[in-house]
Formats: structure tokens, sequence, C-alpha cells
């Protein structure tokens, strides 16, 4: 089978790269916005005819931490309502036996109670950082639905938590707050400056690892059969503050006692907790790697890859 992973060349895609063991006996086809410019629906038709997926795992989108979601945001709404179109429409028009596009649950209404669960998703306005990216990705849904229900096509979402990992984007002004923060405190460090952690460090966020994201997509891919979304999460338990993880890579660098947090800057959604019952009724036996572990492995790939990394 020929599986199509739009946004291949980022951190979830990279995730996705290392999992896939050498006995798979599918041909995976990892895209980039250079292979392919998903905004524009010629060169997505062009894209489709050419490579003929079986299977399609969406994870192309333009995306980024809450300060880029905060200062971009007619390019967050147009680019990733423009990617999603064009994908769910060629998808629908090849024939695509089962479309996987991911969600997020930073997308849920910002006013609700916890944890959140699936059927959430719709019941109030997303915070207002990040609104144009959650009302793109809502419709994502919508539409994904509209295909299920009108064409029965095999179109399902699933609603990932922040992720991490390897290959992500170190931007320091655009990057979530995980490689941002591993890039300033390798900067600090180097330079003998402070670590400044932006906002308060009270908001509380659920973290997967990329791989063990990957893992899960894999399994969706081949095991999820329900036509409803699905949130990919590690526990509530497992939730941490900001000040938390941003500890956890000062201490990786032997650079904790520099550490200070600059409350002028936002702190976005105090907290998304999300369920992850539905996840764990379905796949009991998957094991989530340790924030600790997945913090020393990111780093780890930080400093090798320093040159070349997105940053
Ligand atoms: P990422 O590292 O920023 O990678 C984005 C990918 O999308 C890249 O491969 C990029 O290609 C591609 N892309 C962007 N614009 C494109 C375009 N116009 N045409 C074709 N490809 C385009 O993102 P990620 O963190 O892996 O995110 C994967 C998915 O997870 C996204 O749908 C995102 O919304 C969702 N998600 C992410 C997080 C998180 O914390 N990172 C949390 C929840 C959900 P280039 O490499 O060529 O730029
Ligand atoms: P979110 O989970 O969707 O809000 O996105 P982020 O991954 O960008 O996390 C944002 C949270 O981390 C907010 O509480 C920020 O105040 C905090 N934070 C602290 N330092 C940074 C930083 O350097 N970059 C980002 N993106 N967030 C930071």
């Amino acid at each position: 089978m020929k599986i199509l992973i739009t946004g291949g060349s980022g951190l979830v895609g990279y995730g996705l790269k290392q999992i896939i063991t050498n006995n798979d006996d599918n041909e995976y086809i990892y895209l980039s916005s250079k292979d392919c410019d998903l905004t524009d629906l010629i060169q997505t038709i062009n894209m489709f005819e050419k490579i003929k997926p079986d299977y399609v795992i969406h994870l192309a989108a333009y995306v980024g931490g809450l300060f880029k979601n905060m200062n971009s945001k007619v390019e967050m709404y147009e680019k990733n309502t423009m990617i999603n179109l064009n994908v769910l429409k060629c998808c629908h028009d090849y024939g695509i036996k089962k479309l996987v596009s991911c969600l997020s649950t930073c997308i849920f209404p910002d006013k609700t109670t916890y944890p959140i669960d699936e059927t959430m998703l719709h019941n109030g306005h997303p915070h207002c950082s990040n609104d144009a990216y959650a009302y793109a990705k809502r419709m994502l849904e919508i539409q994904s639905k509209a295909y299920q229900e009108q064409y029965d096509d095999n179109f399902i979402c699933i609603i990932p938590t922040n992720i991490y990992g390897e290959n992500d984007n170190f931007s320091l002004e655009d990057g979530h707050v995980v490689p941002s923060l591993i890039h300033k405190c390798y900067l600090a460090k180097q330079k003998g400056d402070k670590f400044i952690v932006k906002g308060t460090g009270k908001p509380l966020r659920q973290f997967i690892y990329s791989q063990d994201l990957a893992k899960l997509l894999k399994w969706v891919l081949e095991s999820y059969h329900e036509k409803e979304s699905i949130i990919l999460s590690v526990s509530e338990e497992d939730e941490v503050s900001i000040k938390d993880i941003a500890t956890l890579i000062a201490k990786e660098f032997d650079y904790e006692h520099r550490m200070e947090f600059d409350s002028s800057y936002s702190d976005g959604q105090f907290k998304k907790t999300a369920d992850n019952s539905k996840l764990m009724s379905l796949n009991s036996e998957f094991k989530f790697t340790s924030i600790e572990i997945g913090i020393k492995k990111s780093i780890r790939w930080f400093n090798d890859n320093y040159d070349n990394c997105r940053k």
C-alpha cells in the first residue's frame, strides 16, 4: 500500500520516519512544501495524479507556538484552510481508502469544563490567542464529517496535545514552548545570560513525544475503525506546568540557577486538560515515553544537529 504523508518533513513526519521499520511492507512517501505547495489546488492535483496514494496521513499545516499564533492570524486561517480544502478534495477525487488528519487540543473551547473530550470540540469559542488557527482546524473536522456523511469517505481526525521531539522547529520567536526553550537555554548558557521563560510559568500542558504520536498515528491508520475523532494524549496525571518543563530543560543544561520568568508575555490558555480514556480503552497496552526521557532525547538531537536544524 502507498501511504502519503503530507507534512512529512516536519516534527511528526520525522517521528514517523523514526518508528517505521524496514520490514514494513507499505511504501511511505513523505511530502514537504518543496515537493508541492498544498495551498495551490493545481499543484495538489498534479501531486495526487503522480503519486496515486492508497492512504493519506495529513500532517501539513502552517503551525507555530503561542506567539506565532498571535502574530500571524491571517496566515494561520488562510493557509490552513486552503491546505485542508485542497487535500480533502483530492483525497475524495482520488478515492483514498482512509485519510487521517490532524487537529489539536488547543482548538477546543476556552471556557469549558475539564477534562475535555472528543464530544466538546464545537461547544464554545477557542482562546482568543489562537482563534484563527483553531477555527481553520475546526473546519477540517467539519469538512471530514461532511465527506463521511455525503460520500461515505473514510476521513477521520486525530486530536493530539502539545507535541515535542527531534526535528522540531527551534525558532526562538515562532516555535512551540519546548523547542523555543531548548534553543533559548542553549544560547543563554553559551553567552552566560539569564534563561528567560515567557509568561508566569503557571499554565498547564500535556506533552506527547513525537515518536509516541507517530506510533499512535500508525495504530489509528491500521486499527482504529470509528468515524469520530480521537484524542491522542498522555493521562491527566501527566499534565505539567510550563515552570516544570522549563526546569526540566534548564536542569538538562545544568543552568537552572539562571532561570527567570517574564510575566509581561502572554500565558495563552491556562490549560486544556484532555481526557485520553477513549484511547486507553481501545489501546490499553500503549506505553508513553516519560517527559524526562523525551526531553533528554530532544536536547541531544538539538545539540547534534544545531547547524542544520530549523531555528
Ligand atoms: P511542523 O514541524 O511545523 O511541520 C509542518 C509540515 O507541514 C512541514 O512538513 C511543512 O513542510 C508542511 N507544510 C507547511 N505548509 C505547507 C504547504 N503550504 N504545502 C505543503 N506542505 C506544507 O509541524 P508538526 O509539529 O509536525 O505538526 C504536524 C501536525 O500536527 C499539524 O497538522 C499540526 O497542526 C498538528 N499539531 C501540532 C502540534 C505541535 O505541538 N507541534 C500540536 C497539536 C497538533 P516544509 O518542511 O517544507 O515547511
Ligand atoms: P500553546 O500550548 O498552544 O499555548 O503553545 P506553546 O507551545 O507556544 O506554549 C505556550 C505556553 O508556554 C504559554 O504559557 C507561554 O507563555 C509559555 N512559554 C514560555 N516561554 C515560551 C517561549 O519561549 N515560546 C513559547 N511559544 N511559549 C513560551
